[in-house]
């Protein structure tokens, strides 16, 4: 097979840059190792920059027509208190919220967009195994399908397989790693419409509870490594924790009983020094793979595809390979963002996480916190950085005609 550019991994960054490099005329193949985009850890928040994205794009009505939850503000509580730390409200963009929406509905939008040009090849169930390179250059990917392997040849291969990329270890990018901070272990339970329960909640652990209808998404994050011990102690005395941390729910976190159900999320936070080599370039997670902390990986991601496409897409266009250094540009303009970004997720938000299992988080509640209540300029400053990112990137390619 032959395209112009080769995109490894239909999570956010390799859909959007996808879409936005066919919309330019490039020809594109997606490679996707799953069979759909239904799978649940992915994290739910698209936040104002995307939406803004989106409405720059022209598709904002329906998009919002998708099932989704609105959030304004962030707020956590902490042993009682509630502190808003981030406040959307004041941003001069269309959606001035975090749009709460099941990853996979994002997802089959962009590729429901993305099928709409001539140029553009999703591939499911297609399992980067390999790189192609000559004489130094990446000149393309072998994937495993259904129909046995395929090889794709193209002028540039996208890396945007996640934080376990294939892709950057087959082109020897080694990344640099900071501990990780947590696992995250995901599970369900029954929602009933007179439910209170916070978004965020600190105590013997934190736990984070996202309204999808009729049920809370729940994310328990425990110290890394620590499941074995939690498990140990069996399945009663881990539906007590989620109960002292969510009274609400307390009636049923029996329901919880199996251990099949609660899913166990490895977090990983690393950065690539270099994010390319002739002929292939990484983004999103592949690049710089994010913690859950503050829901910003995803946003993060995006504005990697933003800029790729902006960067590359009229090199691609008019049939050139991209040099090495329209590569180091897409890595020059998004790298701060993503370094500034792993830095307040492992520096200011790490506080809120457990260092152990019986941690009371409300004891090291992080000091800036106390800011946030008393000065609501600052909340407004932190809903900019969440928001819109570092370096809020704009669709600047024109569609092809
Ligand atoms: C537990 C947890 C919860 C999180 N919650 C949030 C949240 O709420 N909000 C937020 O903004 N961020 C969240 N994050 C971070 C966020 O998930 C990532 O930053 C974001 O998904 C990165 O997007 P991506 O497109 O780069 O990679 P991914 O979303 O990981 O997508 C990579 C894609 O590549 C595919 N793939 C992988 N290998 C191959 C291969 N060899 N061949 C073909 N396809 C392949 C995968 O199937 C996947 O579809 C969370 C992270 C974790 C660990």
């Amino acid at each position: 097979m032959r395209a112009q550019c080769c995109v490894v991994g239909g999570g956010p960054a390799g859909m959007m840059a996808g879409l936005l490099l066919a919309r330019q005329g490039v020809e594109v193949v997606v490679l996707e190792k799953h069979a759909d985009f239904l799978r649940d850890f992915r994290g739910d928040t698209v936040h104002p920059s995307t939406l803004e994205l989106i409405a720059e794009l022209g598709w904002i009505e329906e998009f919002l027509d998708l099932p989704h939850t609105k959030m304004p503000r962030v707020t956590v509580n902490m042993g009682g208190r509630d502190v808003t730390f981030a406040d959307f409200t004041r941003l001069n963009v269309r959606c001035p919220y975090i749009a709460f929406m099941p990853q996979w509905d994002v997802l089959d939008f962009l590729a429901g967009k993305a099928a709409a040009h001539p140029s553009f090849r999703l591939l499911r169930r297609a399992r980067v195994t390999e790189l192609r390179t000559e004489r130094g250059r990446v000149t393309g990917v072998l994937a495993d399908t259904e129909d046995g392997p395929v090889e794709v040849r193209a002028d540039l291969v996208i890396g945007a397989d996640g934080r376990h990329s294939t892709v950057r270890a087959a082109a020897g990018l080694a990344p640099v790693g900071s501990s990780p901070p947590m696992d995250v272990l995901w599970f369900r339970l029954p929602r009933r419409p007179e439910d209170q329960v916070p978004f965020f909640q600190g105590g013997q652990g934190a736990l984070i509870s996202i309204d999808r209808g009729d049920y809370w998404q729940i994310a328990y994050a425990i110290p890394t490594d620590a499941f074995g011990e939690l498990k140990a102690a069996g399945l009663p005395a881990f539906g007590e924790r989620v109960a002292r941390l969510a009274p609400a729910l307390a009636d049923r976190v029996d329901q919880l009983d199996d251990w099949e159900a609660v899913h166990r999320l490895s977090v990983r936070v690393d950065r690539l020094p270099r994010w390319h080599r002739p002929g292939l370039l990484c983004i999103g997670d592949a690049a710089h793979a994010m913690s859950p902390a503050g829901g910003v990986g995803i946003n993060l991601a995006v504005q990697d595809a933003v800029a790729a496409a902006n960067l590359l897409g009229p090199v691609l266009a008019r049939g050139d390979s991209p040099s090495r250094a329209d590569l180091a540009r897409v890595q020059a303009r998004r790298e701060r963002a993503a370094r500034i970004t792993q830095a307040f997720q492992l520096g200011i938000l790490r506080d809120l996480y457990p260092r152990d299992l019986d941690d009371d988080t409300t004891r090291h509640v992080p000091p800036i916190f106390t800011a946030f209540r008393a000065l609501p300029p600052l909340r407004h400053l932190m809903g900019r950085f969440i928001g819109m990112g570092v370096r809020p990137e704009h669709i600047a390619s024109p569609p092809a005609r």
